[in-house]
């Protein structure tokens, strides 16, 4: 059953599966993909940085049918593929952990030659956070919006 289709009364205790104020104290939703939906992540140490969040509250990649696997992996390409043509970054870093918050989601982590991390594995929370004014967080959730169309 999709998420969208379930009582919020009856769904996990689950910042992705409620969508409450927890989740909007992290990150800003920028679109709805095939089978999950793309996040800016508020923190902007990583320019760009993003999260791919599966719609429904699954933990591990092989809890997927082959079909819906399919269909996840090809949200993440087409969101990296975005933050490619929107930032430039020189690579895009991949995170799956889910140790503490058991729903599958992939942090999309903008790498920049000589910028942080680069070269290592990035921090899931830099201190001090490099927080946005709502404008230029508007600004960066559009310029991907723009690269989603455009790279379709
Ligand atoms: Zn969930």
């Amino acid at each position: 059953m999709s998420s969208a289709a379930t009582p919020a009364a009856a769904l996990p205790d689950c910042l992705y599966c409620r969508k409450d104020e927890r989740l909007h104290a992290l990150m800003i939703e920028v679109a709805t993909l095939q089978v999950s939906t793309l996040y800016l992540f508020k923190e902007q140490t990583y320019h760009g940085r993003c999260v791919v969040a599966y719609k429904d509250h699954v933990n591990e990649l092989f809890e997927l049918s082959d079909a819906e696997l399919a269909l996840f992996m090809q949200d993440v390409a087409r969101a990296a593929r975005a933050m490619k043509a929107a930032f430039n970054p020189a690579k895009i870093n991949y995170g799956a952990y889910s140790d503490k918050l058991p729903h599958l989601h992939v942090h999309l982590v903008p790498k920049y030659v000589d910028g942080p991390a680069w070269g290592t594995t990035f921090t899931m929370m830099p201190e001090p956070k490099k927080l946005l004014a709502d404008a230029d967080y508007a600004a960066l959730c559009d310029r991907i919006r723009r690269a989603l169309t455009e790279t379709k």
